[in-house]
């Protein structure tokens, strides 16, 4: 069936900034009849941290974000990414790349110096050949986007420690699970494009991508594990939806009541959120205090 998703890295709790990401893809998916779908993203072992998955999906459940299908964990599809990852390689755009990060040019796309490693050798990562004309999408919040393959330089789909890259796993998974629609940060949007050209070599039919603001702290940083992001307040779930629905930019309801659960403010959202007139960036400070006063 037909979806959008949420897809975290369980790399840390629910925090406002990822609460505005699933209310936001959970509310176009069901405006536009689609299931919603929960996606763990959990490829890279070394970055999760223990218990993550399973709080992030308890604060979705306390906030009425239940998805519609049992939550898919990336770690338990690696014949689906070894799969496309052989058949990429039979396309005869990949090549093994043995250059060390500090080899590499820094800030700047890969220069293209292992494209004659076409047999596999050891210790090293498999890169899919960027080449052609600029790739290009209209994505529904930011406007018509544009990203030259040069620029982008060849993308690692196979990373030298083994792990499949997020690229590759995220768009295999996009193609193969029906979504059609991928509502999620901002942050994104540079992933977008080479994700669209794996996804267009392996034949997969392509999302309608939305890439909603990110709520930042007050120097402007993104709220993340990193910039220390509290994790959401799960006994306030209807406040922080009041909160996060308020940042997309939907109206106060006139009828609303102080008794509103959480299902409420996902209803109403569900009646009046629109994409098209989500704002493409929120001022820096959108995260901080976040807990709205109690009602009285
Ligand atoms: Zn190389």
């Amino acid at each position: 069936m037909p979806a959008g998703r949420f897809a975290p890295s369980p790399t840390g709790p629910l925090h406002l900034g990822s609460l505005l990401t699933a209310a936001a893809s959970y509310m176009a998916a069901k405006q536009a009849g689609l299931q919603w779908l929960l996606r763990i993203d959990d490829l890279d072992t070394a970055r999760n941290v223990d218990g993550a998955a399973q709080q992030i999906i308890d604060a979705l459940e306390a906030h009425g974000l239940h998805p519609d299908a049992p939550v898919i964990y990336q770690s338990k599809l690696i014949i689906r990414y070894a799969e496309a990852l052989t058949r990429l390689q039979h396309s005869g755009e990949c090549f093994h790349c043995t250059c060390s990060r500090k080899k590499l040019p820094k800030g700047r796309p890969y220069p293209g110096t292992c494209r004659h490693r076409t047999t596999p050798v050891n210790d090293a990562a498999v890169r899919l050949r960027l080449r052609g004309e600029p790739i290009t999408f209209e994505d529904v919040v930011q406007g018509p986007q544009s990203f030259d393959p040069a620029e982008l330089g060849d993308q690692i789909i196979l990373r030298r420690d083994g792990v499949y890259a997020y690229h590759l796993a995220c768009a295999v998974d996009d193609g193969m699970n029906d979504i059609v629609q991928v509502v999620r940060g901002v942050d994104l949007l540079p992933s977008t494009a080479p994700q669209l050209a794996i996804m267009r070599a392996l034949g997969l039919s392509e999302p309608v991508y939305a890439h909603v603001p990110v709520v930042t702290n007050r120097a402007g940083q993104k709220l993340s594990k990193q910039t220390h992001a509290h994790p959401v307040n799960v006994g306030a779930a209807a406040q922080n939806l009041q909160r996060v629905l308020s940042l997309l930019g939907l109206p106060t309801p006139a009828n609303r009541t102080q008794t509103w659960q959480p299902s409420d403010w996902l209803q109403w959202g569900v009646s009046c959120f629109d994409l098209r007139r989500t704002q493409q960036r929120l001022p820096p400070g959108s995260g901080d205090d976040f807990e709205l006063p109690s009602p009285t």
